[in-house]
């Protein structure tokens, strides 16, 4: 695939993923267009050699994998894992509220978020709805008002003189957006609002009654190419969407020789733990139903590699002093392999290894991130899933700048890099080479 091809692949699969529920409908119809087969966790399972599968759990989180011709499940699997969460305003589950003459909509911060960037933009509004059906049934729907429906206006800088130096942000009185104006004799409903949308999405169903919903606010602006040679991206959710993506993409070009699989997780904004999160029980549940017996599940889990794929931070040029000064990370110069003494990621020396022989061999060249001493690290799933499957883990990422903003930055050849480095992963058996040879 040339790198053009897929960076409209990825701004498509961004514009149409505002939530982890579209992320994860779009992930399955893609792997199902390709000749998957979707497998429900409440029914048995008849697996076949040289077939791919799809498990989704709560629409939230997905995993996919092939089960090669020239293996056994034994042998262990070649893992990928993301996550499909961002940071985002999640409505409140009583929303809409009249503050004088302006309708306005409740919210809660989901995961953490940088909260000024929410200002003055055109922000929608999508996730998921449960509904009461006409015959009595309960349904859940996807929703994506795909529109400008909200925003949330600063204050102009005459009321706060210091704005530019110390703003601060309340989270119950600051944030909650404006959905319009209210008119005298007209009712203000929210419920009806979202009725109006189901219909026009879901033509057909006869919806009765909203009964709850999880629904997040978004950037409305789509993705973007932007910089003197168009060498910059700049888009919403590049973290994490953009690494379920190039997962996406690289299990869909793997062949069906070797055991590889797809990982992409809810929740991880908030800790993952969740059933549709890292540390809840999916992935261990579909192992387990893969190789039942015990003593040959944890033989094929140490046998297995994951390559945990979370976006890492690129060295911002005006704020190089947050970057450890022998650790730049550089825009469009490949993955970056991250590392942390506490095990804020996975990676230790034999996972880097086996990560900078894979880049070798696609001819691409890593970079490698550590946290400056003196500021804390985040995380993400690679260590914890490290931690439950027992199995050797590598965190890496694309180099990003403004992470957690409703909009960050990354190099436009980033996530074709990310791709070409799981590609290669997909088809090796590099880990498999590794020798302790002193243990
Ligand atoms: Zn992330």
């Amino acid at each position: 695939m040339k790198l053009n091809t897929y960076n409209e692949s990825l701004f498509s699969f961004l514009a149409t993923s505002p939530s982890p529920y579209h992320a994860v409908a779009n992930m399955k119809r893609v792997l199902l267009a390709h000749g998957f087969t979707l497998l429900a966790e409440t029914a048995p399972w008849q697996l076949e050699p040289g077939r791919g599968y799809v498990v989704t759990r709560d629409g939230a989180a997905l995993v996919a994998f092939i089960l090669g011709n020239n293996e056994t499940v034994g042998d262990g699997f070649r893992m990928a894992a993301a996550h499909t969460d961002s940071p985002s305003l999640k409505l409140k589950p009583r929303p809409e509220y009249r503050n004088g003459a302006f309708r306005q909509l409740g919210v809660e911060v989901y995961g953490g978020a940088l909260l000024a960037p929410w200002f003055d933009r055109s922000l929608s509004l999508a996730g998921r709805v449960t509904c009461r059906l006409a015959d009595g049934a309960l349904g859940v729907y996807l929703i994506d008002f795909a529109r400008p429906l909200l925003v949330l206006p600063n204050l102009a800088i005459h009321l706060d003189r210091e704005a530019n130096k110390s703003a601060t942000l309340n989270q119950q009185q600051h944030l909650p957006p404006i959905l319009g104006l209210h008119e005298e004799g007209a009712e203000d409903d929210f419920a009806h609002l979202l009725l109006e949308q189901l219909a026009k999405e879901h033509p057909g169903t006869d919806f009765n009654e909203i009964l709850a919903f999880d629904l997040f606010c978004y950037d409305h602006q789509p993705p973007l190419t932007c910089g003197g040679r168009s060498e910059l991206i700049s888009a919403p959710r590049l973290d994490n969407l953009l690494s379920c993506h190039a997962g996406l993409m690289a299990l869909e070009a793997a062949g069906h020789d070797k055991n590889t699989l797809l990982f992409c997780a809810n929740h991880e904004e908030i800790g993952s733990t969740s059933t549709s999160g890292a540390n809840g029980s999916l992935l261990e549940a579909i192992l387990e139903r893969l190789l039942p017996e015990a003593e040959a599940r944890r033989i094929a889990l140490r046998r297995s590699f994951l390559v945990s794929a979370d976006n890492a931070h690129a060295t911002h040029p005006n704020h190089a002093d947050k970057a450890d000064p022998r650790h730049e990370i550089h825009l469009n110069r490949g993955p970056v392999i991250k590392y942390n003494a506490s095990q804020r990621y996975a990676t230790e020396a034999p996972s880097a290894a086996v990560i900078k022989a894979v880049c070798h061999e696609a001819g691409i060249t890593p970079q490698e991130f550590v946290m400056r001493s003196d500021l804390p690290c985040g995380s993400t799933i690679g260590p914890m899933t490290a931690a439950r499957l027992g199995t050797m883990t590598v965190d890496i990422g694309a180099a990003t700048l403004a992470m957690h903003s409703i909009r960050e930055v990354t190099g436009s050849r980033d996530p074709y890099l990310l791709f070409s480095t799981l590609c290669r992963f997909f088809a090796s058996d590099l880990h498999k080479t590794l020798v302790f040879a002193d243990q």
